[in-house]
């Protein structure tokens, strides 16, 4: 049995609880729940067998008083302006909660790239970025990859962009190293998943040589986060994805999963290295660790209650929804919310930006030190809140972010 959640609401519900510990008055909260600007574009293709294809596209720019706004490109068949909203609000409260200097904002695209040639998905690209330009920019709003976009799709951003206001790499990042992309940044989600786990372990006296792993999704996030796990001696025990299950009590390989997963579509199914499972069961394997790091709303009050691990690290945005938020506290589970466990990403795409902005480059020893120092201290900013307050680390990371943003509207504004 599934769960439908609209995915705004269950944000909404994360922020109020963090608001009422800071007693923000009801004016105060709808300035900063309600997006600045929501734009929605008809996109019409022409697919590859000469028919006419009518694609929806947005971009919700939810709050951007302490920099450009800034977030991922989403495409998806099941992407909507409320499943759009809810990622654009997460990125305030996520580049809130690392200290850099970005609003939150998120783009999607209602398709299945899955169907679709890449012919069909530069034309859609260039489509949704020609009707979005007047509102993106390298000081307005900075799209970046999200599930199903990548490297590829964010030159194809850049040059459509720079058709009408010249070449600006800053425009967006994650792009590849040849066009001005960042040392690190493909790795840097699910790097900073896996120093979050490092820290988050430290404080909970988990030790995490030996710690059994558990992971939803091994696309971007997923699979670098199980690579940089593996290094600090954790054991990656299952995975599951949209192909299928896999695992091995004794530990999967992860490098052989990777280089698998690599050959075939991205899939882990099939991987010699392990007994096959169903990939509906994973949030109930056994382990001490579990990492959704797939798509939202996934973890619910249906499947709360079978979780076995001790932590949970959200390396996807939005998989808990409130309601699973209480079962797991009641079960003694922490959750590290995904505005801390997954901001690696745009602290790099933050990087990017800066480079861009200098036309100077880094090595990638120097991106993954810078990281590493505002990941951690992220945690311990967050952990501070959470002693503080008395409260899980969801709530401590809204309550950190929520102050900064509300000081950065006082001193603007409204
Ligand atoms: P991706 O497209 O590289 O990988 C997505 C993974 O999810 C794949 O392994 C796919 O098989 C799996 N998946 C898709 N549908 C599934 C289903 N129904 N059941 C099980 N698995 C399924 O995407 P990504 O960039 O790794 O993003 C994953 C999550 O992390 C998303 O929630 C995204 O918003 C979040 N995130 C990504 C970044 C980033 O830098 N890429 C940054 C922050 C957060």
């Amino acid at each position: 049995m599934t769960e439908h959640i609209n995915l705004f609401d269950n944000v909404n519900r994360q922020f109020d609880e963090a608001a009422d510990i800071l007693g923000m008055d009801h004016e105060v909260r709808e300035v900063l729940k309600t997006p600045y600007r929501e734009v929605s574009v008809a996109l019409p293709i022409r697919m590859d067998d000469g028919t006419l294809k009518v694609f929806h596209g947005y971009r919700v720019q939810h709050n951007g008083v302490r920099g450009p706004q800034k977030g991922g490109i989403r495409y998806h068949p099941e992407v909507d302006l409320d499943d759009v909203r809810a990622l654009a609000s997460l990125m305030t409260w996520k580049t809130a909660v690392v200290n850099i200097p970005f609003g939150g904002a998120k783009g999607g695209v209602t398709c299945d790239p899955s169907k679709m040639s890449q012919h069909e998905l530069e034309m859609l690209t260039r489509r949704y970025i020609a009707k979005i330009s007047m509102v993106i920019g390298p000081h307005r709003d900075v799209p970046a990859p999200d599930v199903n976009t990548n490297a590829q799709t964010m030159a194809w951003v850049m040059d459509e962009f720079g058709r009408k206001a010249g070449h600006s790499p800053a425009c967006v990042t994650g792009k590849p190293l040849e066009l001005g992309g960042s040392q690190g940044r493909e790795a840097a989600t699910g790097k900073g998943v896996a120093i979050i786990t490092r820290e988050a372990c430290g404080v909970l006296g988990i030790n995490l040589k030996g710690a059994r792993v558990v992971m939803q999704g091994f696309g971007n996030v997923g699979s670098f986060a199980a690579k940089f796990l593996d290094e600090m001696g954790a054991k990656l025990v299952a995975v599951a994805d949209h192909t299928g299950g896999v695992r091995n009590a004794a530990g999967l390989d992860v490098a052989g999963l990777i280089a698998h997963a690599k050959a075939n579509k991205g899939g882990v199914a099939g991987f010699k290295g392990g007994e096959s499972f169903d990939a509906g069961t994973v949030f109930e394997q056994d382990c001490e660790i579990l990492i959704p790091a797939a798509l939202g709303g996934v973890i619910t009050k249906v499947n709360a209650d079978k979780v076995k691990a001790k932590l949970i690290v959200e390396g996807a945005n939005a998989p808990t929804t409130t309601d699973a938020d209480s079962i797991l506290k009641g079960k003694g589970i922490t959750v590290i919310p995904d505005i801390l466990a997954n901001a690696g990403g745009v602290t790099v795409s933050y990087f990017e930006w800066v480079q861009n902005l200098q036309q100077f480059f880094w090595e990638e020893e120097e991106v993954f030190e810078k990281e590493e120092k505002i990941m951690v201290q992220a945690f311990h900013d967050v952990h501070a809140k959470v002693q503080q307050h008395n409260c899980s680390y969801r709530t401590g990371a809204f309550v950190l972010a929520l102050e900064r943003v509300h000081k950065a509207n006082l001193m603007r504004g409204w």
